[in-house]
């Protein structure tokens, strides 16, 4: 691994554009993007230039085999730089106030001159390449602010693809300087699991109901998340969040202890009044002293490592296996004798994989 700062390359033979025509624009910008060396990426990078972070996450980003080539060199050039931050998951149902959360708590973060990225997980941007911070109007000042670095969500062909390029964002994220890393996600299930393998804390926002708050969380996400943060508590809502709270309280307190030794909390707060974002930078805080304390911070962390190291063989196993043109062939030969009733999908999967 490079341990030491490489040296500045200058960006040599990079033309000006003749024309505002787009494509001519964008052919540049590919051209930029073949000639920056690694090298130059990673000094910048570690600089805190954030133009050129968005663009190594670009390279992480794409499917194209050169751009990975050097996203891999970059990202292991970063990597020695990477490791020191918060990483926090956010995730609740469409609605619940996750932007505004995030702008309130990002706000708060910078204001007590922290660096905060902001990364999402969209279980659905690999279906209409839609992403939940794709709007970034939704967080108004936050994208102003020059502590902050807002990157939508990736797009991907699976969850699994998309859940890796964040992972390596983060890293990259991490070696610009920033020092605390928020994930969000849409609250749908799948992807809860997968921001829990790669954040440290795990924070749910809900919303009050009328005292029946439990019903259609899935267990699984309580039991994963470090804190319920009840969100718009303000109004009219004042009371059925502190009925809310106690529900939750209650809920809280059947499972039994984690393994951090942190027992998850409620807190209420008000996302677009700025109430109660202090309380939870102070709850995170107390849990990141306990558990580095107790060493579970680094334990997850390396669990966490091991759990990306299976699930990136995994992928490129399935990666490479159906990209194989013998078994796009058998595969959709198999099919039409699955349609004909010749074979069984047992036997047919069986044949296709020992080609
Ligand atoms: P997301 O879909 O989870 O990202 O939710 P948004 O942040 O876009 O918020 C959805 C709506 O709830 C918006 O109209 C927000 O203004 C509103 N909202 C967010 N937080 C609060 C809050 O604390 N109190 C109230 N009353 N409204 C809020």
């Amino acid at each position: 691994m490079n341990k030491k700062t490489p040296a500045l390359q200058e960006v040599k033979g990079v033309s000006k554009p003749e024309t505002t025509n787009k494509n001519a624009f964008e052919k540049i910008k590919k051209s930029r993007a073949k000639i920056t060396s690694a090298a130059t990426f990673i000094a910048k990078i570690l600089e805190g230039n954030i133009p050129f972070l968005s663009r190594a996450i670009t390279l992480v980003e794409s499917t194209n085999s050169r751009h990975q080539e050097k996203a891999n060199q970059i990202l292991e050039g970063c990597l020695p730089f990477a490791n020191k931050s918060v990483r926090i998951g956010i995730t609740g149902v469409p609605g619940v106030g996750k932007s505004t959360f995030i702008e309130a708590y990002g706000k708060y973060l910078t204001s007590k001159g922290k660096k905060v990225a902001i990364l999402a997980i969209d279980p659905s941007s690999s279906v209409h390449k839609g992403a939940i911070l794709g709007d970034k109007t939704r967080m108004e000042e936050l994208v102003t602010d020059t502590n902050a670095f807002i990157r939508p969500s990736a797009s991907g062909t699976s969850l699994g693809g998309v859940a890796q390029k964040t992972r390596e964002s983060i890293i990259l994220c991490e070696a610009a300087g920033f020092d605390t890393i928020i994930i969000e996600t849409v609250g749908v299930g799948q992807s809860e699991i997968t921001v829990n393998a790669m954040v440290d804390f795990f924070l749910l926002l809900k919303l009050a109901g009328a005292g029946d708050e439990l019903q259609g969380i899935k267990r699984g996400i309580i039991e994963m998340a470090d804190a319920i943060v009840i969100n718009k508590t303000d109004g009219d809502n004042i009371e059925n969040a502190k009925i809310a709270k106690v529900a939750f309280n209650r809920a809280l307190h059947l499972y039994p202890i984690k393994e951090s030794k942190w027992q998850p909390k409620v807190l209420t707060a008000s996302a677009l009044q700025n109430k109660g974002i202090a309380d939870i930078y102070n709850l995170i805080e107390s849990y990141i002293s306990l558990t580095k304390e107790n060493h579970y911070f680094y334990k997850k962390r390396n669990e966490q490592n091991k759990f990306w190291l299976l699930a990136t063989i995994e992928q490129q196993l399935k990666d490479n296996f159906y990209k194989n043109q013998k078994v796009q062939e058998a595969l959709a030969e198999e099919i039409i004798n699955l349609e004909n009733s010749k074979t069984t999908p047992f036997n047919a999967a069986k044949k296709i994989l020992k080609l």
